[in-house]
């Protein structure tokens, strides 16, 4: 099969677009011919490295997969040859204290597609019956290849994490990416009230379009002093957030009294610092959220089916542009999903 995998880690001429064996399913096991695949900022991290972290390579990337069933290892597969699956991210041991009690993301042998097993990044990717859900017809394999990652892990920081209720104001940040332009909608369907920031006056129309209220160009304006202004000095129920260092301190002091900051990511640095008095006087929370529990996607698909949520692709490209991909991402580029496409 033709894939996009890494040999080293690195800079984006370390990712090889070439032939790789085909997957072959065990039993409980899928093959699936992937018609699209995500990028995401996790990619990017994959490819550079990350603590702890240890790959067998050639490794394939890409985590937000969708495509059509092309074999099954055991004849008791829900879906059959030929049906349309979209992918869940992750793969669970099923069976620790964490997995039984329906937190199967937080289970300690989690192994995400792309990051510990080989990912999308192909014309071929194998998973656990488990991992394939159906996928609608009347959604697009290249509008699906957004919600894995950024659909799923945006609806655990809204409504599981921060919790986010009717009328609360809520500030998110990069209204651009693939995590802030699922959480403007999914926030939006709460009837809370959206802020959001982006890094050009083009980003910020689109971003409207979704449903942000009120809008911040972070280029031109300091957003913390924006927050104060559009909310008369109140501040924030909650901001999310995946930048980390650039925004950490001033999105504490963007948050009311009670306040929840929920963040999913540091695009800019994870070494922050901030005055811990603002935390305990203030009643401030801090959370962490990655991706979510598989019925998330469920709902995903259903309210997507339904056109109550909108996927936002950016740009679709051929899966050798691989490197093009990964640049639009890391210089902040695009609006939404880029979307790669097996040739
Ligand atoms: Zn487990």
């Amino acid at each position: 099969m033709k894939a996009v995998y890494i040999n080293e880690h690195g800079g984006i001429d370390r990712l090889i677009h070439g032939d790789l064996p085909d997957p072959v399913p065990n039993d409980h096991e899928v093959l699936v011919r992937v018609k699209a695949c995500g990028v995401n900022y996790i990619d990017l991290w994959v490819r550079r490295g990350l603590p702890f972290l240890k790959i067998d390579y050639p490794f394939v990337l890409g985590q937000e997969v969708v495509g059509e069933v092309a074999a099954v290892g055991s004849s008791s597969c829900a879906i059959p040859v030929g049906g349309r699956v979209i992918l869940h991210i992750g793969v669970s041991c099923g069976h620790c204290e964490l997995c039984l009690s329906g937190r199967d993301h937080q289970c300690s042998g989690y192994q995400l597609l792309g990051k510990n097993i080989p990912g999308g990044y192909a014309e071929l990717v194998k998973v656990p019956e488990a991992n394939i859900s159906p996928l609608p017809e009347s959604i697009s394999y290249e509008e699906a290849a957004g919600l894995p990652t950024s659909f799923t892990t945006a609806w655990n920081m809204i409504f599981r994490t921060a919790k986010l209720q009717p009328g609360e104001w809520v500030l998110i940040h990069a209204g651009g990416s693939g995590i802030g332009s699922a959480a403007i909608q999914l926030a939006r369907l709460t009837g809370a009230k959206v802020i959001t920031t982006a890094g050009s006056e083009e980003k910020l129309e689109k971003a409207s379009a979704l449903g942000a209220e009120y809008l911040i160009n972070y280029r031109k304006q300091d957003f913390l002093r924006e927050v104060r202004r559009i909310t008369k000095k109140r501040g924030v129920d909650v901001v999310i957030e995946h930048i980390g260092e650039e925004v950490w301190e001033r999105s504490l002091l963007c948050l009311a009294t009670g306040g929840r900051l929920v963040t999913c990511g540091a695009t800019s640095g994870s070494q922050i610092t901030m005055d811990l008095k603002h935390v305990f006087f203030r009643h401030l929370s801090i959370l962490g959220a990655t991706s979510a529990t598989k019925d998330v996607l469920l709902k995903i698909v259903r309210l997507l089916e339904e056109r109550k949520l909108q996927p936002v692709v950016g740009r679709t490209m051929p899966l050798s542009d691989a490197r093009e991909a990964h640049r639009l991402l890391e210089e902040r580029q695009q609006f939404g999903k880029v979307v790669l496409v097996p040739e």
